[in-house]
């Protein structure tokens, strides 16, 4: 039997119950599931319960987590400080269908921590904070253009993989080559380019960081054409305290964030200069009105402060970032001795392994196997959960995969 057969089988035969539930959920859901990149063959296992770094398995496997909810699971499962945030919010009402005060401090925060946010609002998901921002720029510019790079990611219905997706929102986008000034230079030979969207590390486009000069680039062009710089810092703004912006000193005119900062609850948001955004204010004469029943809601704004101002202090987010570092170049030191052709690229606490598929499919079973759990294709997001000691067993099951296997 081929290596990824038996690869198959074994994981098979020690999961009977995702099995059946996978045959179950096949029934009433395309593909077993509502979130496609949690597939990965034979059949995903089904989580029962997550508690710190660890998910459990109906089966009854323990997982050491180190994809982290694709980013969003920074604070590592059920920290305690969220869940207190929540009942609390859960006891004195939680669909307000009104403005309140907790809203304002979720705002101050972000505006306080994010140098290009000067006014913020809410959405439901990294996906609509992006639609909004682009909306906001044409709206600003009176352009219609929008300039995204091959391979970013930026929602469900903003997905520039192989250049696109039926299921994308028909904007007049120019789909250029990351880090490729000179395309994004001949691209703003027309003036109708409203803004330019893109992710300061293009996170599920395999970690791919920016060329220096590539983002100041950018902005340069931005600025000579009156075009807006649109950061997506969903996945990177976890990358410093005030996120990639802060870390590589490039201030877009928009930024958009989502993922981890609610502590694990549904989160988005768009922010950025305060004359931009002045757009949604009547009293100010601004045109635009962005409905959205759940923006404000209190769950998540809730879930909000309480990671800012108890969980996500700058020491942790730098000591999760520098942990990320060293695991990736301890992956990179362990391939290049092993001669494996396999490599991590990432910043801080994000990376991604890369290798040939199959590869890739042995790998990610063996880890699996052994209890630790990332992405079919390689990604990994740090929580805060994940101790020295974790990174030093996960270092050591990769080596014994590397050298035992040619
Ligand atoms: N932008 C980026 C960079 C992302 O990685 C993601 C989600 N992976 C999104 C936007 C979309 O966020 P959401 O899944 O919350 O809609």
């Amino acid at each position: 039997m081929p290596a990824i057969e038996t690869a198959h089988a074994n994981y098979k035969s020690k999961r009977p119950l995702s099995a059946a539930a996978d045959v179950e959920a096949r029934q009433v859901m395309p593909g077993g599931n509502t979130r496609s990149v949690l597939h990965f063959d034979p059949f995903p296992f089904r989580v029962v319960a997550a508690n710190g770094p660890h998910l459990t398995d109906i089966d009854g496997h323990t997982y050491v987590d180190l994809l982290g909810n694709y980013t969003a699971g920074l604070l590592g499962h059920s920290p305690a400080p969220i869940q207190r945030a929540v009942s609390a919010a859960l006891e004195t009402g939680f669909a307000m269908g009104a403005t309140h005060t907790v809203e304002i401090e979720a705002a101050t925060l972000m505006a306080n921590r994010f140098p290009s946010i000067e006014q913020v609002r809410f959405t439901n998901s990294g996906t609509e904070a992006n639609l909004m921002a682009i909306g906001v720029a044409m709206h600003h510019t009176g352009r219609r253009r929008v300039i995204v790079f091959e391979n970013g990611y930026h929602g469900g219905v903003l997905s520039f993989a192989q250049r696109g997706s039926a299921l994308n929102v028909p904007h007049d986008f120019a789909v250029l080559p990351f880090n490729d000034v000179e395309a994004v230079r001949a691209a703003f030979v027309d003036s109708e380019i409203a803004c330019v969207l893109v992710e300061p590390m293009q996170g599920s486009g395999g970690c791919r960081i920016a060329d220096d000069g590539f983002l100041e680039q950018l902005r340069k062009l931005c600025d000579e054409s009156g075009a807006l710089l649109i950061f997506d810092e969903v996945m990177t703004s976890r990358l410093s305290p005030g996120g990639a912006q802060q870390l590589l000193g490039v201030t877009p005119d928009m930024t958009t964030l989502g993922k981890y900062l609610a502590g694990g609850l549904t989160f988005g948001a768009f922010g950025g200069r305060a004359d931009i955004l002045q757009a949604f204010d009547p009293q100010s004469g601004g045109e635009l009105s962005q409905a959205g029943t759940f923006n404000n809601n209190i769950l998540s704004m809730s879930a909000v402060v309480a990671t800012l101002t108890e969980v996500l202090t700058d020491d942790l987010i730098l000591t999760v970032n520098e942990r990320g570092d060293r695991l990736r170049e301890s992956l990179n030191s362990i391939f290049a001795s092993a001669r494996a052709d396999m490599r991590a690229t990432g910043i801080g606490s994000l990376m991604v392994i890369h290798a040939r598929d199959e590869v890739m499919e042995l790998f990610f079973h063996a880890m699996i196997d052994e209890g630790w759990y990332l992405a079919r294709r390689g990604f990994i997001a740090l929580s805060v959960d994940i101790t020295d000691e974790l990174i030093d067993g996960f270092l050591a099951a990769v080596r014994s995969w590397v050298t035992n296997s040619d």
